[in-house]
């Protein structure tokens, strides 16, 4: 998608921190940590929001969710608890309008989010 960030991320035009790749799937570290583990998971196709993730097929789906599990083993994050977040619509703060996946652990985290 053009004038996509998150695209032009994936499709190696801007320089990103890639913690994982595989053909359909892209993990990065985030610009602006949150956290001391923050990254970001995206699908390599398109889509806006979580609203569309019917679009990637249960496949991509799939993947995604095992990805989370296995970044949470690799990077230790289970013990002491982490976080998935996707922040969907301007409402909740969504800035990039490609689904992605925050995953951050490695610190506390306070319940209900801002
Ligand atoms: P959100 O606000 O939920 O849409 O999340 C977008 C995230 O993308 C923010 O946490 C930003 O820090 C991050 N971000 C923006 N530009 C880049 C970039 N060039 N590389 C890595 N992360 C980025
Ligand atoms: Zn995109």
């Amino acid at each position: 998608m053009e004038n996509c960030l998150f695209c032009k991320i994936i499709n190696k035009e801007i320089d990103s921190s890639i913690v994982y790749e595989t053909d359909n799937v892209l993990v990065f570290k985030d610009i602006n940590p949150k956290a001391p583990v923050h990254f970001l998971m995206v699908p390599k196709k398109h889509v806006k929001s979580i609203m569309e993730i019917e679009e990637l097929g249960y496949d991509t789906i799939k993947e995604m969710m095992d990805m989370v599990v296995k970044i949470a083993k690799n990077y230790e994050l289970s013990k002491d608890g982490f976080r998935i977040v996707t922040n969907t619509g301007i409402g909740a703060g969504q800035s990039v309008e490609h689904l992605h996946f925050h995953i951050m652990g490695k610190r506390k985290f306070g319940w209900p989010p801002g």
